[in-house]
């Protein structure tokens, strides 16, 4: 099997003649253009299919509708289980996945959805990162037999409820959502604010605060739960296709069957946040690749006096500093992952490479649009939509200062949080 990426990056000369790829050293199956370091090999020829698989499913299925489900602010949800059914929503999990994978790889799937849209990438991480880690490191065996399989394959969709309309960054200390034992039921009150698939999800990972211990636990909120209701934020100008909700949670039950057996406090909340930062890092990669090979496209093309503007120097620049930062912010993401296999990841390092990636992808993502001129800012020349999506995935899962005060700490010894 053999794919070409549809907008290949090869250079032009000065008439604007392709002079041959610029990728990687090695010519597998699964070669990406933007992989100039090629990457690739360290993945699986299992792995490699699989993300064939992944990248013909997201060019056939996804990006001819991207743009307009965008402008609309409606999620495809009907490609979540077609998705889920190529094998990768539960690869993390032993219990669902279909082969044994790498950090590498999992995290090379976010990049090939976020590639062709972020906000897929997004719907699909907010259940399959997200909510599956929640469950999967939070949960009771028993938890984890129950929800993750019917999660890997389509037929459940989560969401996760930590952000609340008056905490964002201190989570940590600042959650006002609370939870109260009377036996064995739960009443939670409170609100959320920002879910992610929460307006359609079959079940919400809620966090709250004990209202015995003061501790964070997790909660696993169904579907039409008296009490909770999730109303769509509107005029969202960045990953518009995302559905994000505002929740009221007023005295809602829960079994205790449904608190997350293994969280007792935020602690245990961090180790599913160390994770899923990982992958917002290589969503962030794929965001900027997807900017990058669309600027290259509209570059080589596009002619002012009397030449390609990619026959340019000062286009060439910021083709070549964008190249560079995909290339630099891939060698991170890709160390970051072996760290996590290898069980030796803190949280400083997924917090160094989720600030550094992000930082990185506002300026590639700035710079093609700027090649792009004028045609940059709509959505025609597909560079417009990474640019605005940019915005949030620079935001969620940490600020860039939240993760860079994780660094600091790690550096000085010293917490300058508040
Ligand atoms: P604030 O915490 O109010 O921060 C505002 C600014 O102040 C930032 O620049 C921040 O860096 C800065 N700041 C705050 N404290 C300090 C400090 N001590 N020192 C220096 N600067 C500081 N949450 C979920 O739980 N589930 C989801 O599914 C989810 N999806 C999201 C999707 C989108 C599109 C967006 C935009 C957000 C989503 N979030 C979700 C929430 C996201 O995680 C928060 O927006 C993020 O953590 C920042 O919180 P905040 O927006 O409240 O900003």
């Amino acid at each position: 099997m053999t794919f070409t990426s549809p907008v290949p990056t090869t250079a032009g000369t000065t008439t604007g003649t392709p002079t041959g790829p610029t990728t990687g050293p090695t010519t597998g199956p699964a070669v990406l253009d933007a992989d100039f370091y090629g990457f690739q090999d360290l993945l699986t020829p299992r792995e490699q299919e699989a993300v064939l698989a992944v990248r013909e499913f997201m060019e056939r299925e996804v990006r001819p509708l991207a743009d307009d489900y965008w402008e609309r602010a409606e999620c495809p949800v009907h490609l979540f289980k077609p998705f889920a059914e190529l094998g990768t929503v539960g690869a993390a999990w032993p219990e669902c996945a279909p082969f044994e994978s790498s950090a590498v790889f999992r995290g090379w799937i976010g990049m090939e959805l976020a590639r062709v849209d972020s906000s897929f990438c997004t719907f699909v991480g907010v259940s399959s990162g997200l909510a599956m880690s929640a469950i999967g490191l939070g949960g009771s065996p028993e938890q984890r037999a129950q929800w993750l399989p019917p999660m890997a394959s389509g037929d459940v969709i989560g969401a996760f409820g930590l952000t609340e309309p008056l905490s964002g960054s201190d989570t940590a200390k600042g959650l006002r959502t609370t939870a109260t034992r009377h036996g064995d039921t739960w009443t939670l009150h409170g609100a959320k604010r920002w879910i992610g698939n929460a307006t359609f999800a079959d079940v919400v990972v809620v966090w709250a605060k004990d209202t015995d211990d003061d501790q964070v636990k997790g909660f696993l909120v169904r579907k039409g739960t008296p009490g909770f209701t999730a109303t769509k934020i509107e005029r969202k100008q960045s990953l518009r296709i995302v559905q994000n909700a505002d929740i009221v949670l007023d005295g809602v039950e829960v079994a205790e069957a449904d608190r997350l057996q293994r969280i007792d406090r935020f602690r245990d909340v961090a180790q599913v946040l160390r994770v899923t930062r990982d992958g917002v890092s290589w969503q962030a990669l794929g965001t900027m690749v997807g900017a990058y090979e669309a600027a290259v496209a509209y570059t080589r093309q596009r002619e002012q006096f009397g030449h390609p503007i990619a026959s340019y120097q000062l286009i060439q620049d910021k083709l070549a500093t964008a190249y560079a930062n995909v290339t630099a912010s891939f060698a991170m993401c890709v160390r970051v992952a072996q760290l996590q296999d290898a069980g030796t990841q803190r949280d400083a390092h997924a917090a160094m490479a989720k600030s550094f990636v992000t930082t990185r992808m506002r300026e590639t993502v700035a710079l093609c649009r700027e090649a792009c001129g004028g045609n940059g800012i709509t959505l025609d020349t597909g560079v417009a939509r990474y640019f605005a999506d940019a915005e949030a995935v620079y935001t969620f899962e940490g600020t860039r200062d939240m993760n860079n005060l994780i660094v600091g700490r790690e550096i000085t010894g010293h917490a300058a949080f508040v």
